[in-house]
């Protein structure tokens, strides 16, 4: 699936993809997503895709239809006790850091494996992972690091305590969106390629 990343971008310009019939939109930060989610129809599905800090986890929990950034075990637990309090269950992605880049957010491979063996959060639904490339024209290093992200996913897809949700992997965006989905990826997150048409 497509989700249409509409950070930025003003709600002019986010409603003519929505009168196109588009649904699912992407933003990366808090303040941002409250403002738009406030005026625009309240059948758009929001998606949080950039780092979430715990404190501002209450503000999108009544309304998020997927998380793809969860990248502590901390913020998980935050994200399943507002989900509660807000009477519903939240869809979730864990983020592994795949590029070599130090500013990327994300968990290791252990770190994510535990998340799935924390088994006391009821109202958080893990279905399944979010990656993103490094930030770089070497076409062969992307797809290496897709490769090892779907790899990654396939592993956890088949640990134990993986429920049969786990499906979705939300890999690729504007300039890697091709590889992403040879790779195997599920979910493409695109901004600049649709905005910029
Ligand atoms: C901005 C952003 C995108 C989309 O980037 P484009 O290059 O505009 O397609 C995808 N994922 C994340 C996490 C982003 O922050």
């Amino acid at each position: 699936m497509l989700v249409v990343v509409s950070k930025t971008r003003s709600i002019e310009s986010i409603m003519e993809i929505y009168n196109q019939g588009h649904r699912s939109f992407g933003e990366n930060r808090v303040q941002e997503l409250l403002e738009k989610q406030a005026v625009m129809p309240k059948d758009i599905k929001w998606h949080m895709i950039g780092h979430l800090q715990k404190n501002k986890v209450k503000l999108i929990a009544p309304f998020i239809s997927l998380i793809h950034s969860i990248d502590s075990l901390e913020l998980l637990k935050v994200v399943d006790k507002e989900a509660k309090r807000n009477d519903r269950i939240i869809d979730v992605l864990l983020q592994l850091k795949i590029a070599k880049e130090e500013s990327k957010y994300g968990l290791s491979k252990e770190a994510l494996s535990d998340l799935i063996r924390a088994k006391e959060l009821e109202n958080v639904r893990i279905v399944g992972m979010m990656g993103m490339a490094s930030f770089t024209s070497d076409q062969s290093m992307v797809k290496k690091e897709f490769d090892l992200l779907k790899r990654s996913f396939d592993e956890i897809k088949n640990m134990e305590n993986t429920t049969n949700q786990f499906k979705e992997l939300s890999m690729g965006m504007s300039g890697d969106y091709k590889i992403a989905i040879e790779c195997g990826s599920t979910m493409i997150r695109v901004g600049s390629l649709v905005f910029n048409a």
